[in-house]
C-alpha cells in the first residue's frame, strides 16, 4: 500500500465551533492516522495513510461543515513518512501568534432544544444548556484563545458528567468552553428592589408576571433587555413613559415563524434571517396597522426577533403573546451586563429582574437585519455576527495593521490586519460618558485579544468627533501614522471593501446619501454624489447647501429645516408661496423671522448639502413630524412609512444640475398640498422625483468618465423605497450596483472605509 503524509492547515472561523472533532471523525472513519490541533493561525492537521483515502479525506474537509464554521483557507503540503503513530487523535493547542477568528454567540440548535423539552434529559428545562454548535461566545471572551479558562464560565467548575462529555471527540459538547448542566452550571433567579423573589420556578413566575401587564428586566446573552407583553397597549405606553422613550421603535420577540405570521408578512428570505443561528432582529412589514400599534408608532415594519438562548425559548414557550425586548438601559446609555447595575439604573423602570450568574463580558446588541429588493443587509452588526471578519481583495493581505476609529454616531472601529477587516460590534452613539468609556474599553479589548498593535490609525476628518480625538492620543501613544478620512469618501470606500473592488479597479460613481458629515471644503456635507475609489475621489454634485438654523437642533426640530428650505428655494417671497395653508399656521406659531435672521447674519446656522435634512423638511411641509424628532431619523422613517405606493407612478421634477436644487421640487409639493393632497401621494411623488433626479445625475457623470459601476451608501439610504429605487433602475441601464449589505450603510459602515482608504499606501 502506497503511505504517504501531509499537513493541511485550515484558516477561517474553526476553533470553538467543534472543527477538530469534525476533523477527528473524518479521520477516524477513513481509517487515517495522525493528529489534529489548534494553533495559533487556524487548525493544523498532520495526517498519514493510503494515497487514496488522504485524496479523499483532503476532499471531503470542506464538503460538511460543522454549521459555526467558516473556512476561508486550506494549505496542503506534502509531508514525509516517518515512524508511524497508530491512530488519530486530538492533540494540545499550539498557541502562537493569535490571528483566528472567534465566533459569534449563535442561537440554541435543534439538537439542545430537543434535550431541554425532553423531561428524561438531564437538561430537561435547563436554560443555559448548549454545545460545539450554539451557545455564547463573544460575549463571555476575556481573552484568545478561545478556551474555558478566558471566558466568564471559568468560575463555574464542570461536573464529572459534564467533564466526561467535554473530553470525548465523539460528544457534541467536545471542547464546547461554555458546557454546563443544571448541577454545575449558572443558575437564573428573580430579584426586586427588595431582594430575592421566592420561588421555585423562577421563569414561570416570570411568565404570570408578564401576562399580568409586568415589566421584566430579563439579562440575556449580551445584555438586559426590558420585556412586556407588546399586545398590551397599556402596559407598552408605561413602558414608554417609565424609560423616556416616547416614539423610538421597540423590538418584538415571538415564539415562533407562525407566532410572527400573526402579525407580519415574512419572505422565503427573511425566514431563513429569523432561523439563523445569528437570530436577528428583522426589519418585517406590518399585516396590519392596527395590531402592536404602539411598539413602532407611525411605521409600517417592526422589528422582530425568534428566542435565540434556552432561557428566551422557556420563557415564550409559556406566553401565548409576543413580547416587547428593548435594550434595558436609562435613555442615551449602552445596555447594562451587570447584575449589580440593573438593579441600580433600572429601578423604576423594571418592576422585576430575572438574573443569573453567567457574566457578560462583552455587551452585545441584538443586530437588525433587514430584505430588499437586492437581498439582505445587516442595519446593526453585533450580536450573533460580530466579531465575524470581512474578507478584502488580496490587495489588503500585506497592509500595515491598521485600526480605525469610525464617526460619532453609531461608532463601532474596525481592526484591518492579514487581508481581514473585523469590525467591532456596534457600540452607539459617542455623546454619553458611558458609552465613551464603552467604546475605549472595546478598543482596549479587541487589541488585546488580536495583539494588534496598529502602524496605521484612520480618524475622521471631523476634529470634534471623540472618536476622531482618542485615535488622535491613540496615534500618538503607539506611534502609529495618522490618517484622516473624509466621511462620505469612508461611506463609498466601506462599500467597496466589502463587496472585494481591487484597490486598481477603475473608480466608481458612489451616491452619497448621508445625514451630515465634514466635508474637504470646511463646510458640511450630507448629499454627495462622488468619483472615487479607495485612494481619493471628485466631488461632482451634491445637494444644494441649505442652513442648519441652530445647528444640531435642526436635526432635532424638523421645521427649522422646513423654514430654511422654503427660504432657500423662494427667498423673501416664502411666506407667500404658503399662505392661506394650514402650514403657515403651524410655521405662524414658531419663531421663523428669527431663524431667518440667523441665516442672514450666519449666525448658529452652517450651511450643509444634507440628505437627511431635506427628508425632514418635507415631512414637516406634509405635518408628518413637524415640531421635534424624538430619535434620529424619525422624520424621514415616518415619511417612508407614509408612501402611498399605488402613487410611485410620478415623482417631483428636479433640474439636473451640479447642484441639486429642490424650487420646483417645493412648487410641487404646495400645489399639491393646496390641491389637498393626501401625505401618502407627496410623500410618493417625492421619493420618484428624488430617486429620478440622483439616476439622471448619475448617468450623466458616470458617461462622462465611462463609469460602469455605481455605489449606494449613507444614512439615507436606510430607506428602504429610495434604495429599491435607485438600485432597481440604476441596475436595469446596465450597471453594476454596489450597496451596503455586510455592514451598515450609516455611520455604522464607515469604520470598514477608513481602514480600507487608510491602510493603502499612498
Ligand atoms: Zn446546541
Ligand atoms: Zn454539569
Ligand atoms: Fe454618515
Amino acid at each position: 500500500m502506497d503511505i504517504v503524509g501531509r499537513k493541511i492547515v485550515v484558516q477561517g472561523r474553526v476553533q470553538g465551533v467543534g472543527f477538530r472533532p469534525y476533523v477527528w471523525r473524518l479521520a477516524n472513519d477513513a481509517d487515517l492516522n495522525g493528529h489534529v490541533l489548534n494553533d495559533g493561525t487556524g487548525v493544523r492537521i498532520e495526517v498519514w495513510g493510503a494515497a487514496t483515502e488522504l485524496q479523499a479525506f483532503t476532499e471531503n474537509l470542506t464538503r460538511d461543515l460543522p454549521p459555526l464554521a467558516v473556512v476561508n483557507d486550506v494549505t496542503v503540503t506534502a509531508l514525509k513518512v516517518t515512524a508511524l503513530q497508530s491512530g488519530f487523535r486530538i492533540a494540545e493547542s499550539d498557541v502562537g501568534t493569535i490571528t483566528t477568528e472567534i465566533t459569534p454567540d449563535a442561537a440554541t440548535c435543534p439538537d439542545c432544544l430537543y434535550e431541554m423539552r425532553d423531561p428524561r434529559d438531564r437538561r430537561y428545562r435547563y436554560p443555559f444548556i448548549n454545545c460545539t454548535h450554539c451557545g455564547p461566545r463573544l460575549s463571555i471572551v476575556r481573552d484568545l484563545p478561545y478556551d474555558r479558562a478566558q471566558t466568564s464560565m471559568s468560575t463555574f467548575e464542570m461536573c464529572a458528567d459534564c467533564c466526561r462529555e467535554y473530553e470525548d471527540p465523539a460528544d457534541r459538547r467536545f471542547h464546547a468552553q461554555p458546557n454546563a448542566c443544571p448541577d454545575c452550571g449558572p443558575q437564573v433567579w428573580l430579584e426586586n428592589t427588595d431582594g430575592l423573589v421566592e420561588c421555585a420556578n423562577p421563569i414561570g413566575r416570570t411568565v404570570e408576571l408578564l401576562q399580568q401587564g409586568g415589566i421584566v428586566a430579563i439579562k440575556g446573552l449580551g445584555g438586559f433587555h426590558l420585556a412586556c407583553d407588546a399586545t398590551n397597549a397599556k402596559c407598552v405606553q408605561a413602558l414608554r413613559h417609565r424609560k423616556r422613550r416616547p416614539a423610538k421603535p421597540f423590538a418584538v420577540m415571538a415564539r415562533d415563524l407562525d407566532h410572527i405570521r400573526v402579525y407580519c408578512k415574512v419572505s422565503k428570505t427573511e425566514e431563513k434571517l429569523l432561523m439563523a443561528p445569528s437570530a436577528p432582529i428583522v426589519l418585517l412589514s406590518r399585516r396590519s396597522e392596527k395590531d402592536l400599534v404602539g411598539v413602532a408608532p407611525q411605521l409600517d415594519r417592526i422589528g422582530v426577533m425568534l428566542p435565540h438562548t434556552p432561557l428566551h425559548h422557556l420563557l415564550m414557550a409559556g406566553l401565548d403573546q409576543p413580547l416587547v425586548m428593548t435594550s434595558g438601559n436609562p435613555s442615551g446609555t449602552p445596555q447594562i451586563t451587570q447584575n449589580a447595575q440593573a438593579l441600580s439604573d433600572l429601578v423604576g423602570i423594571a418592576d422585576v429582574f430575572l438574573m443569573h450568574d453567567r457574566d457578560i463580558v462583552n455587551r452585545l446588541d441584538d443586530s437588525v437585519m433587514r430584505v430588499d429588493c437586492g437581498g439582505p443587509s445587516i442595519l446593526r452588526r453585533s450580536r450573533g455576527i460580530a466579531p465575524a471578519s470581512i474578507g478584502l481583495h488580496d490587495a489588503f493581505e500585506d497592509v500595515p495593521p491598521t485600526l480605525a476609529m469610525g464617526a460619532a454616531q453609531k461608532a463601532a472601529f474596525c481592526v484591518l490586519a492579514g487581508g481581514h477587516a473585523t469590525p467591532s460590534p456596534h457600540i452607539g452613539d459617542l455623546i454619553t460618558r458611558e458609552t465613551y468609556d464603552d467604546y475605549r474599553t472595546k478598543i482596549s479589548l479587541y487589541r488585546d485579544m488580536y495583539h494588534l498593535d496598529p502602524a496605521i490609525i484612520a480618524v475622521d476628518l471631523h476634529p470634534d468627533y471623540l472618536s476622531s480625538r482618542w485615535g488622535k492620543k491613540l496615534a500618538y501613544e503607539t506611534q502609529a501614522r495618522l490618517v484622516t478620512v473624509q466621511h462620505h469618501h469612508a461611506h463609498l470606500a466601506s462599500v467597496l471593501a466589502e463587496h472585494q473592488v481591487a484597490p486598481d479597479a477603475a473608480r466608481s460613481v458612489g451616491v452619497i446619501l448621508d445625514g451630515t458629515g465634514l466635508g474637504s471644503d470646511g463646510t458640511i456635507w450630507g448629499g454627495e454624489i462622488l468619483v472615487g475609489d479607495y485612494s481619493g475621489f471628485d466631488r461632482k454634485a451634491h445637494f444644494q447647501p441649505v442652513a442648519l438654523p441652530g445647528g444640531e437642533q435642526a436635526v432635532r426640530e424638523p421645521w427649522r429645516n422646513l423654514v430654511a428650505h422654503l427660504y432657500a428655494a423662494f427667498g423673501a417671497d416664502w411666506q407667500r408661496r404658503i399662505s392661506g395653508m394650514p402650514i403657515a399656521e403651524r410655521l405662524g406659531a414658531k419663531p421663523a423671522g428669527l431663524i431667518i435672521q440667523m441665516i442672514d447674519k450666519g449666525v448658529n446656522a452652517p450651511v450643509a448639502s444634507s440628505a437627511g435634512r431635506l427628508f425632514d423638511a418635507v415631512a414637516a411641509a406634509v405635518g408628518i413630524a413637524f415640531d421635534a424628532q424624538q430619535y434620529e431619523g424619525q422624520a424621514a422613517m415616518a415619511l417612508e412609512a407614509a408612501v402611498d405606493l399605488r402613487a410611485l407612478n410620478g415623482g417631483y421634477t428636479v433640474a439636473v444640475d451640479e447642484t441639486l436644487s429642490w424650487g420646483a421640487l417645493w412648487i410641487g409639493v404646495f400645489d399639491d398640498l393646496k390641491a389637498g393632497a393626501d401625505p401618502g401621494l407627496i410623500a410618493a411623488r417625492f421619493h420618484v422625483g428624488l430617486a429620478d433626479v440622483l439616476v439622471r445625475t448619475t448617468v450623466r457623470i458616470a458617461s462622462e468618465a465611462d463609469i460602469s459601476r455605481v455605489v449606494l451608501s449613507g444614512g439615507v439610504l436606510q430607506n428602504r423605497l429610495l434604495q429599491h429605487l435607485l438600485e432597481s433602475e440604476l441596475r436595469d441601464l446596465g450597471f453594476d450596483v454596489l450597496s451596503a449589505r455586510k455592514m451598515p450603510a450609516n455611520d455604522g459602515g464607515l469604520s470598514l472605509g477608513q481602514a480600507c482608504v487608510a491602510a493603502l499606501p499612498r
